[in-house]
C-alpha cells in the first residue's frame, strides 16, 4: 500500500522542482511509524538548520482516498518549501495557511480539509479552520 504514496510523493516533487530548481535535493523522504496520530496525523516535517527537511510519512497513509494523499503530502511540502526557502512564518497558524497555500501551487489544486479535517485535494471540504490546532509535533525542529 505505499507503493502509491512514493508515486504520488514523486509526481509532487517533480512539481516542487519545476517551481524551485533544485529545491527537491534538500528534501529526504520517509516512510515511518513514528508520527501517525489518527485521524489526522499522517506526516510530520523534521528539520534541523543546516540540514535537509525529513518528510516523515506514516505508512498508514497508504490506506486513505488518493485526495487524502495528496492532500496531506501537498501540505507537508508545502512545510518543507517554507523552511528551506527561508521564509518559515514564525506564527504557527500562519505557517499552517502558508502550507496550505504552497501545497495548492505544488498540487495544482486548492488543498482543502474533510470533515475529519485531513488535507484533501478533490474540491470538497473547506478552508482550514482558524482553530484547528496543527497535529502537536508536525513540524519538528531539531537544534
Ligand atoms: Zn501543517
Amino acid at each position: 500500500m505505499t507503493d502509491h504514496i512514493v508515486k504520488i510523493y514523486n509526481v509532487l516533487v517533480f512539481r516542487i522542482d519545476d517551481l524551485w530548481p533544485g529545491l527537491p535535493q534538500n528534501i529526504v523522504f520517509q516512510l515511518s511509524e513514528a508520527p501517525y496520530k489518527p485521524p489526522r496525523g499522517f506526516a510530520h516535517c523534521l528539520y534541523r538548520p543546516g540540514s535537509p527537511v525529513f518528510l516523515q510519512v506514516a505508512p498508514q497513509l497508504g490506506f486513505e482516498h488518493p485526495s487524502r494523499i495528496v492532500g496531506v503530502l501537498s501540505h507537508e511540502l508545502g512545510h518543507a518549501v517554507t523552511i528551506l526557502t527561508g521564509c518559515c512564518p514564525v506564527d504557527r497558524r500562519q505557517s499552517e495557511l502558508v502550507a496550505d497555500e504552497l501545497g495548492s501551487l505544488i498540487a495544482g489544486s486548492p488543498v482543502r480539509y474533510d470533515r475529519q479535517w485531513v488535507q484533501v485535494i478533490d474540491g470538497s471540504g473547506s478552508s482550514r479552520p482558524l482553530d484547528l490546532d496543527p497535529i502537536g509535533s508536525e513540524i519538528l525542529t531539531i537544534d
